[in-house]
């Protein structure tokens, strides 16, 4: 064997390991069917009262049966490749369909967490599709909206802590805490200045603070904190029958951090049910089943085994939503008490 036959099986072997290595970051870091057991199974019917639909990353449909919130406006759902080489847009016959289907027209607010593009990507068409529905949010947010031109009456800028009431909801915004950054999100606390327009690369959408929302409907209380991050004690007051937490990026952070966390979450709210969020790969396409965020960003399983662990000690119920289903936060019922 020559020398130079050596050196080429030698790199041959080494590129061989790298694109071995490459699929591997990009699988699923485990499997949503090992969580069975807190797998949401939707009744047969379509349950009536009070209801919420999860639609990944932080998208979440909360619906009276009269009126709607959207906490986010993410179903476009570019791939990694888009993300990578090319600029991300709306897709609009996604957000067609997810307005006929869902019938979003009953939309009264969309109320936005941070201005990254997994959240608010497709903020600026439901604007425009949907004009009766309030974009709220950051400045950054609003420069989003602003980038489709949508008139300055739809658009309102959040205050935090000032109770909102919006139709039969009343929501409050809390400030809060980005996941910690990563190489591709270095870039907390800085603002979107002008307004966007799409298409636009990824990381022209600056966080641009995060906020987390408390949604009161007849007594029942709602918190969706989709990062996975905390202001000490800001939360601290209140109590709430559902959390909706972000858990994207835990199990990457060093153990005090994720322990700290959850006492800031989880321990102070004492939800009856908590509802993982943040969870998914937001580069697999829409409309259908979530997967789990790939190695490459997260081991999901062990995120969720750390969430699912703190909540059995103080009985708290944990349920997985993999899907758009309508799942009751109140029955019909007890909506009429
Ligand atoms: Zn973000």
């Amino acid at each position: 064997m020559t020398l130079k036959y050596k050196i080429l099986s030698g790199l041959l072997g080494l590129m061989l390991l790298l694109i071995a290595l490459i699929i591997y970051i990009l699988q699923p870091s485990g499997k949503v069917q090992d969580f069975q057991p807190w797998l949401y199974q939707p009744a047969a019917t379509a349950p009536a009262g009070y209801t919420v639909k999860f639609f990944g990353v932080s998208t979440l449909l909360f619906d009276d049966g009269q009126q709607q919130l959207l906490i986010d406006g993410f179903f476009s759902r570019p791939s990694l490749s888009q993300l990578m080489f090319g600029q991300i847009n709306s897709q609009p016959i996604v957000i067609e369909h997810a307005i006929e289907l869902h019938q979003l027209q009953r939309t009264q607010a969309i109320l936005v967490t941070h201005s990254h593009y997994d959240h608010a990507l497709d903020v600026p068409l439901l604007g425009q599709l949907l004009p009766q529905a309030k974009i709220i949010g950051s400045r950054s947010t609003l420069n989003i909206a602003r980038g489709a031109h949508l008139p300055e009456s739809q658009l309102q800028q959040l205050v935090p802590l000032q109770p909102m009431q919006i139709g039969n909801f009343t929501v409050t915004a809390f400030p809060s805490q980005h996941t910690p950054p990563t190489a591709v999100n270095n870039d907390l606390g800085e603002e979107i200045q002008q307004p966007l327009s799409l298409p636009a690369r990824f990381s022209e959408f600056k966080e641009g603070h995060s906020f987390d929302y408390l949604i009161e409907y007849e007594g029942h209380k709602s918190l969706v904190k989709a990062s996975t991050g905390f202001i000490p004690e800001q939360l601290k007051q209140l109590q709430v029958d559902h959390l909706f937490l972000g858990i994207a990026q835990l199990s990457r952070q060093p153990e005090q951090y994720q322990q700290q966390y959850l006492a800031e979450t989880l321990q102070h709210l004492k939800p009856k049910v908590l509802i993982p969020i943040h969870w998914d790969d937001f580069f697999q396409p829409p409309e259908q089943p979530l997967q789990f965020l790939p190695h490459l960003a997260d081991n999901t399983p062990k995120s969720l085994n750390t969430v699912i662990k703190a909540a059995a000690q103080q009985q708290t119920q944990v349920l997985l939503l993999d899907q758009p289903y309508a799942y009751p936060l109140m029955t019909a019922t007890d909506v009429a008490r």
